[in-house]
């Protein structure tokens, strides 16, 4: 049986529950992630969108769309405490993000089990150190993406 993990904002309005592992856990040092998260990065649990639920209080969405590329991303918050919920993005449709630090218990993500990755490290501000031996980009590890 797949293991199953819940998650939620911090007043409780919003729950998510994922089946199984994560394919990937993304720490993005862009600046764009600095902002959105108000942080040093954004740490996002990338899983595959059939095996995510949201429920409770719809969520909201701001949709962001790149200067760049043209192509949106979808950032998913609590209407009423405005936790980050995650993100939702056109150029890879079949995935859906979480972050690492909403789940009720984040120790099943381990590097040890899970790919992780660091990106966007030249825009790093060094407030937390990558471990040594942790993937790590000076862009993204997609060419393009
Ligand atoms: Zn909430
Ligand atoms: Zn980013």
């Amino acid at each position: 049986m797949t293991v199953r993990h819940e998650g939620g904002c911090v007043c409780g309005a919003v729950r998510f529950l994922v089946l199984g592992d994560p394919e990937r856990v993304t720490m993005c040092h862009c600046t764009w992630c600095q902002r959105r998260t108000g942080s040093a990065f954004g740490t996002e649990a990338v899983y595959p969108k059939d095996r995510v639920t949201v429920s409770g209080e719809a969520l909201r969405v701001y949709r962001h769309r790149s200067d760049l590329s043209g192509r949106w991303l979808d950032q998913h918050f609590c209407g009423t405490c405005g936790t980050n919920l995650g993100l939702t993005l056109e150029v890879a449709p079949e995935v859906r993000s979480l972050p690492a630090g909403a789940f009720d218990d984040p120790a099943f993500l381990k590097a040890s089990g899970i790919p992780f990755r660091h990106i966007f490290l030249s825009s790093s501000r060094g407030w937390a150190d990558v471990p040594d031996g942790m993937e790590a980009h000076e862009m993204h590890f997609r060419p393009g993406g």
